[in-house]
């Protein structure tokens, strides 16, 4: 992998240009902390059912990259130790810290089966602060956990992007928006996200089809969670669909597809496009950003984090039956 092979991601929550992608769009590079790479390897090396239920619903993780910064050419090179260019040209607190970023996580890259992703950001827990934060921060977060959602809820709005049919780009609905609304604004907040028809938005019937996975998905990572002792402070639920009805349709039939059919045609058709990259995905959800995600044998699981997935669970319900009476 050469320099030239990273682009940027879509990028929706987070404070930081500290996500890349690989030109392919296939893998993400994100800067990391010790935690959160501790987070990774235990679940890739975890036996315990438990844990290893919790696989399908994060990001596949392959490994890390050790970041050089300046790029030297005389530098030597291997497998392990590739050169990347800077994250960022005006560069941050957190890209200025050497000392606690000296690599990357390579992950996949949720958005790479979808051609139109509409991805959503939703901050989890009701807790903001990491145990060793400093008092100030410590102070700054429980304020802003009040004054959001997220202490009565479990979950913030981060941010979320919706493409738009008419100019065919996505619009980004920033960061002030979720902190500024009440729970009882999250119906409308939801209704961005999954807007019906018109200039956004997929046909009703097929938007319903998505929720309704969608909605089992989120369970079962409820149910996952559950059983867990961990903390996740500040992780969040990444949810992504695709806009493209066509493709969106494609998608959904070839998740329902009946496995038997599919053996009979992989013998007669030949490899084609779906089996390079992948069939096209409907949505996907996932669980994201661990930097402060820690196991807590004896603690029980992260009850302000199932408060949120509740909220969650609760909204995906009444915008079903929302959708459903249009
Ligand atoms: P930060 O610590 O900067 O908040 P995150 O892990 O939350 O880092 O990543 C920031 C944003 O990057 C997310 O809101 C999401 O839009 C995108 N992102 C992160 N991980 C992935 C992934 N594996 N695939 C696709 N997009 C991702
Ligand atoms: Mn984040």
């Amino acid at each position: 992998m050469t320099t030239e092979n990273i682009a940027r991601s879509p990028q929706i929550g987070g404070h930081t240009d500290g996500v890349l992608a690989t030109e392919d769009d296939m893998l993400l590079i994100k800067q990391a902390l010790p935690v959160e790479l501790q987070f990774y390897r235990a679940i890739a090396a975890a036996s315990d059912p438990q844990i290893t239920a919790l696989r399908p619903w994060i990001p596949r993780f392959l490994g890390t990259l050790t970041l050089q910064g300046e790029i030297d050419p005389d530098a030597p090179t291997s497998e392990t130790n590739i050169p990347v260019k800077p994250l960022s040209e005006s560069s941050s607190s957190r890209n200025d810290n050497k000392d606690e970023f000296g690599f990357s996580l390579v992950l996949e890259n949720l958005t790479h089966p979808f051609s139109k992703p509409n991805i959503l950001d939703i901050k989890l827990g009701t807790v903001l602060y990491d145990e060793n934060a400093p008092p100030d921060k410590v102070a700054r977060m429980i304020k802003t956990a009040e004054t959001t959602t997220t202490l009565r809820t479990g979950m913030r709005l981060t941010a979320f992007q919706v493409y738009d049919n008419a100019s065919g780009d996505p619009v980004l609905t920033p960061k002030t928006y979720g902190k500024s609304i009440s729970a009882e604004q999250l119906p409308e907040g939801f209704e961005r996200f999954f807007p019906v028809a018109g200039t956004q938005g997929l046909p009703a019937p097929l938007l319903l089809q998505i929720l309704e996975l969608l909605r089992e998905d989120v369970q079962d990572i409820r149910d996952v969670l559950a059983d867990i002792e961990l903390r996740m402070i500040g992780a969040s639920l990444l949810i992504l669909y695709e806009s493209d009805a066509a493709r969106a349709e494609e998608g959904i039939k070839w998740m329902l597809r009946d496995p038997d059919e599919d053996e009979q045609e992989s013998e007669d058709e030949d490899e084609d496009d779906e089996e390079e990259d992948g069939p096209p995905r409907p949505y996907d959800v996932r669980l994201i950003d661990f930097a402060h995600t820690r196991f807590t044998a004896g603690k029980g699981p992260d009850d302000g984090v199932l408060l949120g997935l509740d909220t969650i669970l609760d909204q995906l319900d009444r915008r079903m039956a929302a959708v459903r009476s249009i």
